[in-house]
């Protein structure tokens, strides 16, 4: 018989939240926390979402979206999860560039920015200063049609070298173009300039290891190889959700899961106003990504100035809209080095990620899909070859990812990398209004995604389910128990 993974949950809660991405389960962590009972639901047999990693033979173990985040991880980790968790984050120092307009490494925070433009580019340290103080300044509440492109224009009119430096390597991460809303660049962007690059030293499968056990410490129920099929509203107020064939009853319920998802298939549009319901159909995806996995030999040990983060491109000048292309020759490389993972047998470990379209992926053939991912493969090789000479020979194991492989293992529709666009924050944050209970967590535009922007909007949101459970009765803070083994 198969294994009932909601074998112990309860028939009620005040919370549940769908969906254990880094938004989902710092919510629960924290309403777990503050006494109320929470059941976390997760369809993937591992917690972590897009924080995720997999193992193969040989003891190797690769991680998916451990490539950089800002500063602010240690602090969000020390306030809403542990100090050893926060004392994990340690900072990447070589942050390397490399194309035809320059080549350059660099700490990636503002002091060493600054230095750059002024003796490499040229630009005048009043302008520099300007501009880091303009992005810094930026948030919310600004104007939001200020776009990118108009922003570099303003500060360096001509200066596609300096855009390419400031831009190329936010647009990496996330898909961003230059006809985005510039506050959602000068906020991330700002956020790396305070103290340049972290990572989490131990990898992901140790952090997410280290918020289980907090999870189950703050008294959070835990069910894994759980797919939400419906969350249930009555009278515009969330009742609770379905699972497994069977219901759930909470008075608030967080989604974790994609917005355009939630709202069109989990909820269904006859319980939102129409006007809503236009709005968020009108919210776009954002992109997805490509990664190809390669472990070299074991002790065949890089020199660390290799770079931690490479962004490399044969490209004469920066396009955004290339950056999506099949065909792209622009590569972000992490490397890890065994510092990454200290316990481990040393070895090094390169995950090339290219932003990607999922529908360029999605109609292929079974021959053209691996035609093409052995394409990705053997151009991605030869990308690596400048920066790790006879590659080749040296790479034991090679392997790759496409769109299709995030759509199917996060459930985000196309495989989006960073849930939406911006356009995606009000809706999301209007949810509320429209069902009292329902909420949604997770990553909508740059801000709200990431490690960093994720484990924040689930931290507000939160506070916002916090208030409207306290207006009501009382909880109890029964001891945590995690449903199904991890496998
Ligand atoms: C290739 C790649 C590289 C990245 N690199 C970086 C990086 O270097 N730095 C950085 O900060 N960020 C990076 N990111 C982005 C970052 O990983 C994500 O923005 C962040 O982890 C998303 O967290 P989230 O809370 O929005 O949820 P997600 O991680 O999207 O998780 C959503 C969860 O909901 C679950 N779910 C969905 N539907 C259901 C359902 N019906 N029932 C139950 N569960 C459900 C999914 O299985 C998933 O676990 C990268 C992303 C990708 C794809």
């Amino acid at each position: 018989m198969p294994k009932d993974f909601l074998q112990h949950v309860k028939p009620e809660y005040d919370v549940v939240v769908i969906g254990s991405g880094l938004a989902g389960l710092t919510a629960a962590n924290v309403l777990g926390r503050a006494g109320h009972r929470v059941l976390l639901l997760e369809q993937h047999y591992k917690l972590g979402g897009l924080a995720t990693w997999f193992r193969r033979p040989g003891g190797l173990i690769f991680d998916i979206s451990l490539h950089g985040f800002p500063v602010g991880m240690r602090k969000s980790c020390r306030r809403y999860w542990t100090r050893e968790i926060a004392d994990s984050v340690v900072q990447l120092k070589h942050i390397r560039f490399d194309n035809p307009m320059f080549s350059l490494t660099t700490e990636f925070h503002r002091q060493d920015f600054t230095r750059l433009l002024v003796t490499r580019f040229g630009i005048d340290p009043r302008t520099v200063e300007s501009f880091f103080d303009t992005a810094r300044g930026m948030n919310f509440y600004d104007d939001q049609s200020l776009s990118n492109r108009e922003l570099f224009e303003r500060f360096f009119p001509g200066r596609g070298d300096v855009v390419r430096l400031l831009m190329e390597p936010i647009t990496y991460a996330n898909g961003s173009t230059l006809e985005d809303p510039a506050i959602t660049y000068g906020i991330v962007f700002s956020n790396f300039m305070s103290q340049g690059v972290f990572t989490f030293q131990g990898g992901t499968d140790r952090l997410i290891a280290l918020m289980r056990d907090e999870l189950l410490r703050n008294g959070v129920d835990i069910a894994i190889r759980s797919d939400v099929e419906a969350i249930r509203v009555a009278q515009r107020t969330v009742t609770g959700v379905r699972v497994g064939g069977r219901e759930i009853q909470a008075r608030a319920v967080i989604s974790n899961a994609n917005l355009c998802d939630t709202v069109q298939r989990m909820v269904g549009a006859r319980h939102f106003d129409r006007d809503f319901v236009e709005q968020a159909a009108a919210v776009r995806l954002n992109c997805s990504s490509t990664q190809v996995y390669m472990a070299l030999q074991p002790d065949d040990l890089l020199d660390e100035s290799t770079g931690d983060l490479l962004f490399s491109s044969v490209a004469p000048a920066f396009q955004t809209d290339l950056l999506l292309s099949r065909h792209i020759t622009s590569r972000t490389f992490s490397f890890y080095y065994p510092r990454t993972r200290p316990q481990a047998r040393p070895q090094c470990l390169i995950v090339s990620s290219t932003n990607a379209r999922h529908a360029d992926w999605a109609t292929l053939s079974a021959e053209e899909y691996a035609a093409s991912k052995q394409n990705l493969i053997e151009t991605t090789l030869d990308a690596l070859e400048k920066y790790v000479p006879d590659c080749r020979r040296r790479v034991a194991y090679v392997e790759a990812a496409t769109p299709r492989t995030f759509a199917r293992y996060t459930r985000h529709p196309g495989g989006a990398s960073f849930g939406t666009k911006f356009e995606g924050l009000a809706v999301s944050r209007g949810l509320p209004e429209q069902i009292r209970g329902l909420y949604h967590a997770g990553s909508v535009g740059i801000i709200m995604s990431g490690w960093l922007g994720a484990i924040n909007y689930g931290v507000i949101v939160a506070n916002d389910v916090d208030a409207l459970l306290t207006h009501t009765a009382s909880t109890s803070h029964p001891a945590g128990s995690i449903l199904a083994p991890e496998s």
